[in-house]
């Protein structure tokens, strides 16, 4: 059948970061449309009932980053909009110990200063230190990375203000953001901590979504909320302002193929057949499939498709969505209380999350994995029916390519590895569960099409970022097809609910149309 209307731009897959193109585009008096392949827009960033009167944030679960000028820009409060704050962190250890970090700090200090005096007073300068770092990298998530190789005027100048940035610092914290982006969770901590537990929490939050274990280099980073409804609905408010500005979004609508004509894209063709034209495509989905599956390689210079066909995903992470008969109790923190309502962290030491990865570096699942749990039906009581609860379970490791590959079996043996990892330090866990849903990357490629069920559209390694991602040159979301756009998470600054992808690729697109 032949397109009946002629859009300004089509945006291919409603994650958040397309919708986030087509609702800057919308507002700049563009005709969208966002072609979805499944019957709900947010790819990794949904929410669903997956049993009757239980909602499950079935992948993304927390939210920290989606950036300011976005929420202002597009008012998603308006759209529905609300982040609750996740105020604590709980981490078991195996001793029955506990170590904490609450929403108060002086609370928090005196917590660490029971495991260890010297961590509570090194405390507070590390929290300085990261915040000052956070600050240093921020203007980089806003700025479309500049090509060092240019002589372009514009990449000069971006260059000049990055150095100077930089510059602005002073060395001593410049030093100190090198050695985080570059040295391995365990050694930058030991330069800090004594305390092992400690060590192993902090260590985890850089080790999400890698195939790296806190040992490996560049794992130092990453503070969260939920947002009421789960993240489903963080992609619902910017669908609904996208709606808003007048973009059109077709759900149920999976394209099968960019079509390029005299290396142009002109439009897409839908995998019922359908053929819509427009006068930019832009695809939100992974590198691997926007280049390599919507395209034909001989359509591409055969030093990119080099690139993409070298760019690594290996998805490492695993998702296990529990629905409660009622909350289980601790035993290193008995009882109902707030320790419910922030994350838990199943991280007991440095070598435990070694080991963990030990067992993917072979091929295996974490038999003891790490895992960050959350129960959402306490921040937001609608995400189950009254007196019940959905537990989300992020799990790390389980390799894509598991010796032998992933069969229902193996599925359901992770499933069992981490209900009985977990019961180790909530024994009553078992008895409360009405129904479990496991997730591993294959389930997730195959649901979400993030290639291999890499969680950021692609790893957030040093040589996957800024201006080599997704590739040198084509790292300002263009590509090498005229008229064909990249606003993924496999773009700068990559993955997690930032929405920053989305946008800079539609000031881009704009600035060029
Ligand atoms: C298990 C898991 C846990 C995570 N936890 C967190 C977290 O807690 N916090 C956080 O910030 N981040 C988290 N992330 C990462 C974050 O969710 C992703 O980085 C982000 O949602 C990616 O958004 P995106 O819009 O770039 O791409 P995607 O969400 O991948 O969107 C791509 C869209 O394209 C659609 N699509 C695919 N193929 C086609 C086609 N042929 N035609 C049309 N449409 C198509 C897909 O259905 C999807 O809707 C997690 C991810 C996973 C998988």
């Amino acid at each position: 059948m032949a397109a009946s209307r002629t859009y300004d731009a089509i945006i291919i897959g409603g994650g958040h970061n397309g919708l986030v193109t087509a609702a800057y585009l919308a507002r700049a008096g563009k005709r969208v449309v966002v072609l979805e392949k499944r019957p709900r827009v947010g790819g990794a960033a949904v929410t669903e009932e997956i049993f009757p009167g239980f909602k499950f944030t079935m992948f993304s679960y927390v939210v920290s980053l989606l950036r300011p000028e976005i929420i202002r820009d597009l008012d998603l409060p308006r759209h529905g909009l609300h982040v609750l704050p996740l105020e604590s962190t709980v981490t078991p250890m195996e001793n029955g110990n506990y170590l904490a970090a609450w929403g108060d700090h002086d609370e928090t200090r005196r917590e660490l200063y029971r495991h260890s005096p010297r961590d509570a007073e090194a405390y507070d300068e590390y929290g300085r230190l990261m915040h000052f770092m956070a600050q240093a990298v921020k203007p980089i998530l806003s700025m479309v990375p500049p090509d060092p190789t240019s002589f372009d005027p514009r990449d000069l100048f971006a260059l000049l203000r990055l150095g100077k940035h930089f510059r602005g610092l002073g060395a001593e914290r410049l030093h100190a953001l090198i050695k985080l982006m570059t040295m391995s969770s365990a050694d930058f901590l030991d330069e800090w901590f004594e305390t092992d537990v400690l060590k192993a929490t902090k260590s985890a939050s850089g080790i999400i979504g890698t195939f790296l274990g806190p040992r490996s280099p560049g794992t130092v980073f990453r503070a969260w909320g939920f947002a009421k409804g789960g993240t489903g609905a963080v992609s619902e408010s910017i669908a609904s302002a996208a709606r808003a500005f007048g973009a059109e979004i077709r759900c149920d609508a999976p394209v099968a193929r960019v079509i390029v004509k005299g290396g142009r894209a002109t439009g897409v063709a839908l995998e019922n057949g359908d053929e819509i034209s427009a006068k930019v495509v832009v695809t939100g989905l992974d590198p691997r499939r926007s280049f390599l599956q919507l395209l034909e390689e001989q359509e591409l210079p055969g030093d990119f498709v080099a690139d993409i066909k070298r760019f690594k995903f290996r998805g490492s992470s695993g998702k296990v969505n529990l629905a409660l008969d009622s909350l289980p109790s601790f035993t290193c923190m008995p009882g109902i209380g707030r320790q419910h309502r922030g994350a838990l962290s199943i991280s007991p030491s440095l070598e435990y999350v070694e080991r963990a990865y030990d067992d993917a570096k072979y091929g295996e699942f974490s038999r003891n994995p790490y895992m960050d749990v959350i129960i959402p039906s306490m921040i937001d009581p609608g995400m189950a029916p009254p007196g019940k609860h959905v537990m989300s379970i992020f799990v790390q490791y389980a390799p894509y390519n598991l010796n032998g590959g992933w069969t229902d079996a193996k599925r359901e043996a992770f499933g069992d590895a981490v209900v009985n990892t977990l019961s180790r330090y909530a024994p009553n866990l078992k008895s409360l569960i009405l129904h479990r849903q496991v997730l591993t990357p294959s389930d997730i490629e195959r649901i979400t099409g993030l290639s291999e069920g890499n969680i950021f559209q692609g790893e957030l390694a040093l040589q996957q970022l800024f201006f080599l991602r997704p590739a040198s040159r084509w790292a300002k979301y263009t590509t090498p097809i005229r008229g064909y756009w990249q606003c993924g998470s496999g773009t700068h600054p990559g993955g997690g609910i930032m929405g920053a992808n989305g946008r800079l690729a539609a000031l881009e697109i704009v600035k060029a149309t």
